[in-house]
């Protein structure tokens, strides 16, 4: 099964918990992928299996845009904050376009993640 990728940056991660909370029996019966300080609040919080990658900042967003090429992921929720620079703002960048090539779903904003959870349902 393909998996859900979860990433958050920093003023974004309590509404990734509250979401991933809203959600959880849903995420629970999938593959989940995160980035690892948002992967690690979600174990912690949630008690959710996921497959933690590299922070964001050092290349976790690039190891999920492989995953994302190699066809391996189904959904990608991103919770962005857009009020404050990041230092791999092109390494996001990337991760977007990579979506956009492989035609994957990808929700930068609550009201999007909630469509794309209605629609894996
Ligand atoms: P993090 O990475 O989950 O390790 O904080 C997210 C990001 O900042 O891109």
């Amino acid at each position: 099964m393909k998996a859900i990728a979860l990433i958050a940056h920093d003023r974004c991660k309590q509404d990734m918990v509250n979401f991933a909370r809203i959600h959880a029996a849903r995420l629970r019966d999938r593959v989940l992928i995160a980035t690892r300080t948002t992967g690690s609040l979600l174990e912690r919080e949630l008690d959710l299996e996921i497959e933690c990658v590299l922070s964001g900042p050092e290349g976790g967003d690039l190891q999920i845009g492989a995953q994302i090429a190699e066809g391996n992921i189904a959904a990608v929720i991103f919770l962005r904050d857009v009020l404050t620079a990041q230092p791999h703002e092109p390494d996001i960048t990337a991760l977007l376009r990579i979506c956009d090539v492989h035609n994957v779903p990808v929700a930068t904003n609550l009201a999007t993640a909630e469509l794309i959870m209605a629609s894996l349902q």
